[in-house]
């Protein structure tokens, strides 16, 4: 048994030095305002037990952390049908980049992207009528924590400077591959974003990815196939355009947020969460990427 305790010791005190580095995302006041000093770390075993150093208890806004939770919710109920309308290759753009669509007749590269995942958010409106109350709910079960919950503030604030999110959802409705109306898309997609959960929250919520798609209570969320579609496309688009450098540097499925988090899974062992703040010029976690990479150098533990 690895005595992760000492293992996440060691790797706070080791990133300490480039926590603040990169810069906070600033698109919105709310996410401007966060401490960039900040930096948490938790590790939540398939049974359970929970680690975690530094601010691991301190929610913070999850962003396109929430587009993993989302592809599950979706791909459960949708099967293979979902592939048909977003694609599973890495962008090599940013997370927030039009560029693609046209010449791909609206259909977004991956889920993880923000046209993919607004995309992703579509289809689980069609086939739920709801995306916000399942994936709360869902988030509150698979972390044992029943106070995770949505930020109205920050949802207000997505929607009043989402400017581009809107017209990379208009842009795609042109193409037929929106099918509600817009507005209310892009309504459940700001509210994803703005959950607001902690390191331990993420690092437990994140398990059944390690459980091979089962979740804490034992009951299948994802088949054994689609919990490996999601890891893989966590390794290749998790990280944006810097999925080749993470695979690289970490070796493990990960996903970022711009509030600072990334979670990253260890199959058959553990969720992982890693938060601070400050970002570099693809919107990853600055103190975050250097955690993980230490953590996999220290304990071997990677996928490859
Ligand atoms: N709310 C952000 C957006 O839609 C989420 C992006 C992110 O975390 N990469 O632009």
């Amino acid at each position: 048994m690895d005595d992760f305790q000492a293992i996440l010791d060691e790797v706070m005190t080791a990133v300490l030095p480039v926590v603040g580095q990169g810069r906070v995302a600033n698109y919105i006041p709310a996410l401007a305002a966060v401490d960039p000093s900040r930096f948490g770390m938790a590790l939540a075993t398939l049974d359970g037990q929970v680690f975690g150093v530094g601010d691991w208890r301190t929610p913070f806004s999850v962003q396109s952390i929430s587009k993993v939770f989302a592809l599950a919710l979706t791909l459960a109920r949708d099967g293979d049908a979902l592939w048909r309308r977003v694609g599973k290759e890495p962008s090599g753009n940013p997370f927030n980049s039009l560029v693609q669509l046209e010449y791909e007749q609206g259909v977004p590269r991956n889920p993880f992207i923000n046209a993919g995942a607004l995309v992703v958010t579509d289809r689980l409106l069609s086939l739920t009528g709801d995306s916000r109350g399942l994936l709360r709910e869902f988030l509150r079960e698979e972390s044992g924590n029943a106070s995770v919950d949505f930020d109205p503030v920050v949802a207000a604030s997505e929607a009043e400077h989402g400017h581009r999110n809107s017209a990379l959802a208009h842009f795609m409705a042109s193409y037929g591959n929106i099918e509600n109306p817009v507005p209310r898309v892009l309504e459940h997609y700001f509210w994803q974003c703005s959950l607001r959960m902690s390191c331990a929250d993420l690092a437990r919520a994140c398990g059944f990815l390690a459980r091979h798609g089962q979740g804490a209570s034992g009951r299948r969320l994802l088949t054994r196939s689609q919990a490996k579609q999601v890891n893989a496309v966590m390794l290749t688009c998790g990280t944006y355009d810097a999925a080749g450098e993470f695979a690289y540097r970490v070796g493990l499925p990960c996903k970022s947020g711009v509030g600072g988090g990334i979670i990253a899974v260890i199959p058959n062992r553990c969720g992982l969460c890693v938060w601070s703040p400050g970002l570099d010029a693809h919107g990853n976690s600055v103190a975050g990427v250097e955690a993980l990479d230490r953590f996999t150098t220290l304990t071997g533990l990677s996928v490859f």
